[in-house]
C-alpha cells in the first residue's frame, strides 16, 4: 500500500531561484525538508522574507520543515576590480594589498578583506582563489602586502574567496557579523545554525554560549571545511549537534583528491558519536544549468547515501539554478535507488559494546529486533527526539516515526536519516490506550494497516525528556 520511503534527507539552499513561490512549492512537494539561508549573502530582511515564505507554503501542505541559518564565518575574500574582473596569466606577478581601496583592483593588485593574512602566510605558500580555480605562489610578504606569482591563471572577478593550501590561517570562527547573526537566528526561530570554518571544539562552545545568551536553542551544525578541523574532528563533532561536510572549502584546503576518503571518515565518526551528518556542495552542480545530472554526479550522491550520510545538500542548484525542482527530484530518485542496496557500514551493536544510557539501550534493542523480525514501522514517542536520533545511527530499512508534541523536536528530526516526524500529543491520553492511540494516528495516515507488526518505544513518564525505557512489540488490529 505505501511506497518505500526515502530515508536520506534533502537540504536545499534558498536564493533568487526559490523566491518564486510556485518553484518553492514544487521543491517542497518534491521532498526538500531542510531549507538553508546562506548568511554569506544578502541582508537579514531578505532572509526573513524567504524563511517566512518557506514556513507559509510548508504549513499550507502540512509539511514539517526545518530552517538552517548558515553563518558566513571568516571567509577571506578579495575586494573588487575597477572593471569587475581581470585576466591573470601564468607566471605574472600579482599583489594582495590590505591597504588598497576596496574597489580599486586592477591587473597588478587587489584589496584584501582580512588584514592579518600577510602575517599568516609565508614564502612558497600556495593560495587558492575562487575555489581553487586560480592558484598563486607566495613570493614574499610585507605587513600589508602579499607578493604572488600566478601558477594557474584565468579570469578572476570581484569578491572571490581565498584559501591557503593546508589551512593554518589565524581567523577566529565567529566574526562580529556572525555574533549579530546568531541573535537574528534566535529571533527568526531557526532550527539549526551552521558554524562556518570552526577550528576546534571551543569555536562550537562559543557559538553555543552566544545562542544561550540570546535565549535560543537551535541545533549547532559544525561545518568541516578547514584543515585544522580535520585534526580536531572528534572534539568538534562531540560538541556539535550535527555535522556538515563542506566539500567546497574543505576540498580547497586539503586538496580535492583527499575528499572522498575524508567524507567516508567524517560520516563514520559522526554516526559513531550519534550525530547526523550532511554531505554538501557540488552534488548536482551541472544542474544549475541542465535538466539532468551527469553520471558522475549521480554516482556522487549515491555514494554519499552508501557512506551513510543523513542528508544531501543542494547549494547553487536551488539558490541560483534554472531547475531547482528537477534537482530535488533527481536527488530523490538517486537516494531511493541507492538505499535499496545494502551498504558496507558495519552494524552498530557488537557483543562487547557498552551503552551509557537507558534510552540508548532501548534504541539499540529496538533496531536489533526491527532488523531481525518482520517489523513494519517503529513508533518512538519522544520529547527531545533523542531516541529516534539514536535509532537512526543504526542501518535499517524500517521507518522510524518520531511522534512528538513539540514543534521544535519535530523540525529537528527532519534531518535524521530514516526518521519521519509526526505531530502527536501523548500527554492527555490515558496510558492504557496510548499504544492504540499512536497506532491509530499512523493508521489514519495510511502508514499502518491491520496485521502489521510495530515496535513502540516510550517512557513511563510521558512528557519528560530522556526517559525512554520501554520497547513494546504490538500487532496492529482492526
Ligand atoms: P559554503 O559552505 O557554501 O557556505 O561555502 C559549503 C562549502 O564550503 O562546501
Ligand atoms: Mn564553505
Amino acid at each position: 500500500m505505501i511506497n518505500y520511503l526515502r530515508r536520506t534527507k534533502i537540504v536545499v539552499t534558498l536564493g533568487p531561484s526559490l523566491d518564486n513561490p510556485d518553484m518553492l512549492e514544487r521543491v517542497i512537494l518534491a521532498g526538500a525538508v531542510v531549507f538553508r539561508a546562506n548568511f554569506s549573502h544578502g541582508d537579514v530582511s531578505m532572509h526573513e522574507a524567504r524563511i517566512n515564505l518557506v514556513r507559509d507554503i510548508a504549513a499550507r501542505h502540512e509539511k514539517t520543515v526545518a530552517i538552517l541559518i548558515d553563518l558566513q564565518g571568516p571567509k577571506i575574500r578579495i575586494g573588487r576590480f575597477k572593471n569587475k574582473k581581470i585576466l591573470l596569466r601564468e607566471g605574472q606577478h600579482f599583489i594582495l594589498d590590505t591597504l588598497l581601496d576596496e574597489t580599486a583592483g586592477d591587473e597588478q593588485a587587489v584589496s584584501l578583506g582580512y588584514e592579518n593574512l600577510p602575517r599568516d602566510v609565508y614564502k612558497n605558500d600556495t593560495l587558492l582563489l575562487d575555489d581553487g580555480r586560480i592558484v598563486f605562489k607566495v613570493l614574499n610578504t610585507e605587513p600589508t602586502k602579499i607578493f604572488c606569482e600566478v601558477v594557474v591563471g584565468g579570469e578572476l572577478s570581484n569578491n572571490k574567496g581565498i584559501n591557503r593550501l593546508g589551512g593554518g590561517l589565524s581567523a577566529a570562527a565567529l566574526t562580529d557579523k556572525d555574533r549579530a547573526d546568531i541573535k537574528e537566528a534566535v529571533r527568526l526561530n531557526a532550527d539549526y545554525i551552521a558554524v562556518s570554518f570552526p577550528r576546534h571544539a571551543d569555536d562550537i562552545k562559543e557559538a553555543r554560549a552566544l545562542l544561550q545568551a540570546a535565549g535560543g536553542n537551535p541545533g549547532i551544525i559544525a561545518k568541516i571545511e578547514r584543515a585544522e578541523a580535520i585534526t580536531n574532528l572528534d572534539g568538534i563533532i562531540e560538541t556539535s549537534d550535527a555535522v556538515m561536510i563542506a566539500r567546497g572549502d574543505l576540498g580547497v584546503e586539503i586538496g580535492d583528491a583527499e575528499l572522498p576518503a575524508m567524507q567516508k571518515k567524517i560520516i563514520k565518526i559522526a554516526r559513531l558519536l550519534n550525530k547526523p551528518v550532511i554531505t554538501a556542495t557540488q552534488m548536482l552542480e551541472t544542474m544549475i544549468q541542465n535538466t539532468i545530472p551527469t553520471r558522475a554526479e549521480v554516482s556522487d550522491v549515491a555514494n554519499a547515501v552508501l557512506d551513510g550520510t543523513d542528508a544531501v545538500m543542494l547549494s547553487g542548484e536551488t539558490a541560483v539554478g534554472l531547475y531547482p525542482d528537477k534537482a530535488v527530484a533527481a536527488m530523490d530518485r538517486i537516494c531511493l535507488s541507492a538505499e535499496k542496496h545494502r551498504h558496507t557500514q558495519s552494524v552498530r551493536y557488537t557483543r562487547d559494546q557498552r551503552l551509557k544510557y537507558v534510552d540508548e539501550a532501548i534504541a539499540m534493542a529496538t533496531m536489533y529486533v526491527a532488523n531481525h523480525l518482520d517489523i513494519k514501522a517503529i513508533i518512538a514517542l519522544t520529547e527531545s527526539g533523542t531516541t529516534p536520533l539514536l535509532m537512526s545511527r543504526v542501518n535499517s530499512s524500517i521507518p522510524v516515526y518520531g511522534l512528538s508534541r513539540h514543534d521544535a523536536t519535530l523540525r529537528r528530526m527532519t534531518l535524521y536519516r530514516g526518521v519521519y516526524p509526526i505531530p502527536f500529543d501523548a500527554t492527555p491520553i490515558d496510558r492504557r490506550i496510548l499504544n492504540q492511540a499512536s497506532i491509530s494516528e499512523l493508521k489514519t495516515r495510511k502508514i499502518l494497516k491491520s496485521g502489521d507488526i510495530v515496535i513502540i518505544t516510550k517512557g513511563d513518564l510521558i512528557g519528560v525528556h530522556g526517559r525512554t525505557n520501554s520497547l513494546k512489540i504490538v500487532t496492529v488490529d482492526n
